[in-house]
This record gives structure tokens, C-alpha cells and sequence, in this order.
């Protein structure tokens, strides 16, 4: 089977119109740092991206395939690849390209969509899809974050209200800032597991509101939070949907869920990996004990090894987008396992990397980083990716279910 995406002689003709248009606000020779860490709000990079995102934004190029009116592009899927080919081509890293499709639109757009009443829908998706607001997830807490229905955060109904108290953990890893919570809390203490989840859409500057930073390792400058909920009043306009739909609430989590999983398809994953280039480009140019890194039989093999789970998931990367061109069946196993396949292959990379250069994996500082500090990224990324989102044991879980169904 051929998944090999090809544009047709209309996509050839828009393909030429977005990198115009890229050429124009994010072209090629920006001098924007390389740096994955180079992310904290105020930096040129940090400031760059968010402007980015509302001018894609205001051209429906941020969310194309969503319709006008929600503000997306109403454009077709093969347009919206062009457009993420083109905008994974930009010379900024793996970090900066991912934020475009993340979270608020593959994950809270959807279930705003499913769940949201019409006034909601028109009120929070445009802001949302145009790129000019950021809502952070809060869904995991200190006690856990596989199991939505184990959340102990409360909302409790009290008059034009609901009264939120609890916690969330590991918010805003991609953005340091934002406007809104999207908070998953329970509204019915009593009420039965999987019917009493709410979904809310919180302004993040309520009264009772406070949050500290918590260190994580994906982002070593600017870390999560933990976020704190001490007597929230959230008016009642902010609950997805209304209280009536509080069990549907659980099926457009779990079901964005699984759309998220095959949403963990960006476009990188199916052009070359930046990091191996460099990384083969810098084996055959240094020498070691009189010839090349890359004649050593030990470097060559690992290399190779890399190269081996990079085509993998480059092949899942392209069966999905096959998948959402020919209408195929979008929710099965094959999101979890796009998403596990990459969470195995950059540990694969990690090692294979911390193999062939050293203790030069462990550097960030400019003076001796490699490929300004992305390979160190690279070495520790695949530790925090190896839970986010979905852990590799819960992705094996949900491919299970798949797979043994028949047999139920
Ligand atoms: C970099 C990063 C960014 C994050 N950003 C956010 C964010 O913005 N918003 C947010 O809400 N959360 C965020 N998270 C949290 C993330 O979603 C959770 O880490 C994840 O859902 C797993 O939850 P947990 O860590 O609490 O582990 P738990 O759910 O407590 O699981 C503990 C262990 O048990 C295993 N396990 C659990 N259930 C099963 C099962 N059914 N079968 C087999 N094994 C199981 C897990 O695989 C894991 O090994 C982020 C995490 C990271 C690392």
C-alpha cells in the first residue's frame, strides 16, 4: 500500500500559494533561535510564535478544515496537509510547529463542538480556532491523570454559579500563558463514575484562582503548574453544554481522547527528523581515533537501528493521513499506535544518541550544546513524552480493546 501523499495539480497550485504566503510572515531565513528552551514568554521566539498563530489564525489556516463560521478555514483535508507540510518545513524547531495543532484544537475545539450549546459554540471556537486565546488542559490532578473519573476537583452548583475547589497538575507545558481552564471537574460527588464529570471553559483570572510552578524536564526554563481552585465561583455560562449534559461530557472526553491520539500525527513525523540529519551530518564529519564516527561499526549500527523506527513512524504518520483523505475508519487502534510508535522511537533515539556522542547529549549551555541544545532536548524529551498525554501502558491498554474485541 501506498500512503505517500501526492498533490493533485489544484494542490500544486495552493501549495504555491501558502509558501507565498509563509514566505512572507515566517520565512525561511528568520533568525529565530533554534533553541527548545528558548521559550519563556517575552522571548523573540516565544512572541513570534503566538503572532504566527493569530495571523495563520486570521487566514482559517489554523484550524483549515473547520467550517468559516467556527473560525476555521473551510478547507478541504488535502489543503490542511499542504498547509502542515509546508509549515513543518519552517525553520523553527519540532516545539515551535507543534504548538500550531496542539492541544486547544485537536483536543478542546472537538469537544466544544460535540458537547457546547450553539451561543457557546459561537462565542469560544472562533476566538479558539483563529489562534487568539489559549486554554490550558486541566485535566490531571496530583493523584492522577489516567483516569478522568477519578477526579476529585468539585464543581458544585450554587445558584447562577458552580463553586470549583481542587487541584490540577501539569498545565501549560507548551505556553507559559493563557486565557481559560479547561477544567474537567465533578458536579455530583454522588452521582454515578462517568456521569458526573463536567467540562468548563474558566477564565484564568477568577478570584480564588493561584498557581506554582512545577519543574518539569520537557521544559527545563519554564516547567507546568499546578494550578489551585479554592472556592472558584465560575457562572454557569462557563460549563460545556449545561448541567443537563454532564454525562455527556464523559463521551466527548473519552472521545476526543481517541481523536487526540490520532491527532498526535504532525507533520514532522513524516518529513525527515531534523535531529537525526544532524546527527549523521556530524558523524561523518568528526573523526575519532583517525577516521569518521560514522565508519565505526557500533555508530553505524545505531544509526541505523534510529533510522529504522524514524521510517516506522513515518509510514504510521502517513497511513493516518491516508486514513482522513479516503474516509477510512478514524477511531481505531492505529491512533495509539502512531502515538506509541513515538514515544518508543524517540527513546530508541535518545539512547542510541547518548551512545555515539557522550556526555555531549547532557550539554544546554551555548558554548557546547549540540545543534543548539535540540540533541540535549532530544535526550531528555522522550522521558517526559513517555507519559504525557497518554502513558505507553494506557496507549497498549486502548490498541487491546481493539484488537481482542471480537472476542468480548
Ligand atoms: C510533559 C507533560 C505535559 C503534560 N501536560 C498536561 C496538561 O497540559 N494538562 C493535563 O491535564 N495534564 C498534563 N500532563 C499529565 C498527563 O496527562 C498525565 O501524566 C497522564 O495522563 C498520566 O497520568 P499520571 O502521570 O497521573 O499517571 P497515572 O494515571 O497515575 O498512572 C500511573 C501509572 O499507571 C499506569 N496505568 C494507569 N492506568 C492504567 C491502565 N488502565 N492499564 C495499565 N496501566 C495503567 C500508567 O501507565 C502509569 O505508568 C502532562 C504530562 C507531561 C509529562
Amino acid at each position: 500500500m501506498d500512503f505517500e501523499f501526492r498533490d493533485t495539480p489544484k494542490l500544486a497550485k495552493f501549495r504555491k500559494e501558502v509558501r507565498a504566503w509563509l514566505d512572507l510572515h515566517i520565512p525561511m531565513d528568520f533568525e529565530i533561535s533554534d533553541n527548545p528552551h528558548d521559550v519563556l514568554p517575552g522571548s523573540i521566539k516565544y512572541e513570534f510564535i503566538r503572532a504566527a498563530r493569530r495571523k495563520l489564525g486570521a487566514k482559517g489556516w489554523l484550524a483549515p478544515t473547520w467550517s468559516k463560521e467556527y473560525g476555521g478555514g473551510g478547507l478541504s483535508e488535502g489543503e490542511a496537509w499542504v498547509i502542515g507540510e509546508e509549515l513543518a518545513q519552517r525553520p523553527w524547531s519540532r516545539f515551535g510547529t507543534g504548538d500550531f495543532f496542539r492541544n486547544n484544537i485537536l483536543t478542546f475545539a472537538p469537544q466544544l463542538y460535540t458537547l457546547g450549546t450553539e451561543e457557546q459554540k459561537k462565542r469560544f471556537l472562533p476566538p479558539i480556532l483563529k489562534g487568539e486565546v489559549i486554554a490550558w488542559e486541566g485535566s490531571s490532578e496530583p493523584d492522577g491523570g489516567s483516569d478522568l473519573a477519578a477526579a476529585k476537583t468539585t464543581a458544585i452548583r450554587d445558584g447562577d454559579d458552580y463553586v470549583v475547589n481542587g487541584s490540577k497538575l501539569w498545565l501549560g507545558s507548551q505556553f507559559d500563558n493563557a486565557d481559560y481552564i479547561r477544567l474537567v471537574a465533578v458536579t455530583d460527588p454522588k452521582g454515578g463514575r462517568h456521569r458526573n464529570i463536567g467540562l468548563f471553559l474558566v477564565p484564568i483570572d477568577l478570584p480564588g484562582i493561584s498557581k506554582v510552578r512545577v519543574p518539569m524536564m520537557r521544559n527545563c526554563h519554564t516547567g507546568g503548574w499546578q494550578i489551585f481552585f479554592e472556592n472558584v465561583r465560575v457562572p454557569v455560562e462557563y460549563l460545556i453544554g449545561g448541567h443537563e449534559n454532564a454525562t455527556n461530557a464523559w463521551r466527548a472526553i473519552s472521545g476526543t481522547t481517541r481523536v487526540r491520539q490520532i491527532s498526535v500525527l504532525y507533520m514532522e513525523s513524516t518529513l525527515r527528523d531534523r535531529n537525526q540529519e544532524f546527527v549523521l551530518d556530524y558523524c561523518k564529519k568528526t573523526k575519532h581515533n583517525g577516521q569518521s564516527l560514522s565508519r565505526d561499526p557500533d555508530v553505524r549500527e545505531a544509526l541505523v537501528e534510529v533510522e529504522i523506527q524514524l521510517e516506522i513512524q513515518r509510514l504510521f504518520g502517513l497511513r493516518q493521513n491516508w486514513m482522513t483523505m479516503t474516509g477510512k475508519r478514524l477511531v481505531g487502534y492505529e491512533g495509539s499506535q502512531t502515538a506509541l510508535q513515538g514515544k518508543v522511537t524517540a527513546t530508541k533515539q535518545a539512547d542510541a544518541y547518548a551512545d555515539i556522542l557522550g556526555p555531549a547529549v547532557l550539554m544546554k549551555n551555548p558554548e557546547w550544546a549540540l545543534f543548539e541544545g535540540n540533541i540535549e532536548y532530544q535526550h531528555f524529551v522522550p522521558v517526559a513524552h513517555a507519559s504525557a498525554g497518554i502513558t505507553q501502558e494506557v496507549n497498549k491498554a486502548l490498541m487491546a480493546r481493539w484488537v481482542c474485541r471480537a472476542g468480548d
